[in-house]
């Protein structure tokens, strides 16, 4: 059985984007396996870390466990969902139980609120669950036709086609793939209120983007990344706002986040800004580039390339992200 290998080559076909529809509408119904939640968050962890990717199109287990661990908390542990197996409990939900138990964490706490420390236990434990029954199980379902991975290595290997039709279909393949989990999550749960399936939209996001600002401002001017005006308080509050808009990129990337003023952050939400913002985000990356040695940007900067940062402006644009801002004067 697949979900028992410890490694699995790639099947090195030659594939159309109609090939790789078929296989992923396959993944998506739930005939593909037993009834289980962990094949859509894997497959939202894989388009999540999509520009986290090494030259050779290749993710640590360590990034793809972190963004695992993440949604299966936000699921289990603040949002009460904790049937997701329907077997036996899932073992991804028991982990996150107990540690909410033998740690005592308030209900309601966000992932990105639990000390680093705790996280990476976390992220630990889940990605031995992950070599147990994750990867393996949907290197099954999608015919080796993927991803290749490696449990010693503990790495994954997309296939170049299908990660270019992933870059290319991001946000229908996203909104598809909540869908189905939604619907997994109520077939193995009791049904869920509107409100709660709007916000499997939501699992990914941080409860504050606090640190990330306090970060940016031992660097940067403390003024507006757009507007220039200088960000003090009241409604020129600094705030930290997504580049690329969150929306499409579901997560957050230090060399993708800016310091605003409230009043551009809220006139810009998830649109793009103009282009010459892009040339001038990735200037200021080249400066926060040159202080990597400081303890505060260890590790932020390691999957980062202007290049990948112009990439997503493009495929923002061809995901439907195409209405162009500029800040008011
Ligand atoms: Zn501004």
């Amino acid at each position: 059985m697949s979900f028992k290998l410890r490694e699995g080559s790639l099947n090195h076909a030659y594939l159309t984007d109609e090939d790789i529809w078929r296989i992923f509408s396959s993944l998506m119904s739930a005939k593909s396996s037993k009834s289980a939640t962990y094949k859509y968050v894997l497959f939202k962890s894989l388009i999540e870390n999509l520009y986290n990717v090494n030259d050779h199109l290749e993710l640590t287990y360590e990034q793809l466990a972190y963004s695992f661990a993440k949604m299966y908390w936000n699921m289990v542990a603040v949002n009460g969902i904790t049937n997701h197996n329907s077997g036996k409990n899932a073992r991804t939900a028991v982990i996150i139980m107990d540690y909410q138990q033998a740690h005592q964490v308030p209900p309601g706490w966000a992932f990105d609120r639990l000390a680093g420390e705790t996280q990476l236990q976390i992220i630990n434990k889940m990605k031995a669950a992950m070599k147990v029954n994750v990867f393996g199980a949907l290197y099954g379902d999608t015919d080796a036709r993927f991803y290749a991975f490696d449990h010693k290595a503990e790495r994954l290997h997309f296939h170049p086609q299908v990660y270019k039709f992933l870059l290319n279909y991001q946000s229908l393949l996203v909104q598809l793939t909540n869908f189905h989990l939604g619907k997994m999550i109520e077939k193995l749960n009791s049904p869920l209120s509107a409100a709660m399936l709007l916000r499997i939209e939501d699992l990914s996001k941080r409860s504050s983007l606090k640190p990330f600002e306090e970060v940016l401002l031992s660097y940067v001017t403390k003024t507006c990344f757009y507007c220039q005006k200088p960000l003090q308080q009241g409604n020129r509050q600094t705030q930290v706002d997504h580049f690329i808009p969150w929306s499409f990129v579901q997560s957050d990337q230090i060399w993708n986040l800016v310091l605003s003023c409230g009043p551009c952050n809220n006139a810009k939400r998830d649109k793009l800004a103009k282009e010459d913002f892009l040339v001038k985000l990735i200037d200021r990356n080249e400066e926060l580039l040159d202080k990597m040695e400081d303890g505060n940007l260890t590790g932020q900067f390691t999957a980062y390339k202007a290049e990948k940062l112009e990439m997503m402006y493009e495929y923002s644009m061809k995901n439907g992200f195409d209405e162009i801002w500029v800040p008011s004067p």
